[in-house]
C-alpha cells in the first residue's frame, strides 16, 4: 500500500539558498515508502522526477490545548534526474531544475506543553530533520541485512 518512496540527496534552495532538509519524495519506483539516492543501481529506465519544498515561513497559532495549528509558506522544489548505466545520476549538474513555485500548507500538530512559540518552530522543524535522519538510519541498516 505504498504510496511514494525517498530520494535522500544534499541540495540547497534555488530561491533561499538553505539546505534542504525535508527529503525528496519520487513515485518513479515500487513506492514502498524505500530510501533512495545518487549513484544507487535502479531497475528503471528514467529519467526519475524527485521533489520536495523548503519551508520559507512557518506560522503557528495555538488551536486548542496541545493542538496548534501550522501554516507554511513553502517552495516546492522538483528535480528530473536521468539514470546513466542503470544508476541514478550523481553528479548534480546532469539534473533538470523542472519546477521551483510556492506552495501553502496548512495543518494540525501536536506541541508538548510549556514550550514557547520559538519552542515550538524549533521542535517542528527539528522533527523533519529527525524524520529525515531516521530514514537515513534505516536505509544504512537494511543494507547491513541485505
Ligand atoms: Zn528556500
Amino acid at each position: 500500500m505504498g504510496m511514494y518512496d525517498y530520494f535522500i540527496c544534499d541540495t540547497s534552495c534555488p530561491v533561499c539558498g538553505n539546505y534542504i532538509i525535508e527529503p525528496y519524495q519520487t513515485k518513479d519506483f515500487e513506492r514502498l515508502l524505500d530510501s533512495y539516492k545518487p549513484g544507487d543501481t535502479v531497475c528503471v529506465e528514467g529519467p526519475i522526477h524527485v521533489y520536495t519544498h523548503c519551508r520559507h515561513h512557518i506560522d503557528i497559532e495555538k488551536f486548542e490545548e496541545n493542538m496548534f495549528f501550522v501554516n507554511n509558506t513553502a517552495i516546492w522544489i522538483e528535480y528530473e534526474i536521468p539514470i546513466i548505466d542503470g544508476k541514478i545520476a550523481m553528479d548534480q549538474n546532469q539534473w533538470k531544475l523542472l519546477e521551483v513555485k510556492e506552495v501553502d500548507f496548512n495543518g494540525l500538530t501536536f506541541i508538548p506543553d510549556g514550550m514557547t512559540k520559538e519552542e515550538v518552530v524549533l521542535h517542528y522543524v527539528r522533527f523533519n530533520h529527525k524524520m529525515k535522519h531516521d530514514i537515513e538510519v534505516m536505509s544504512v541498516e537494511k543494507k547491513k541485512w541485505e
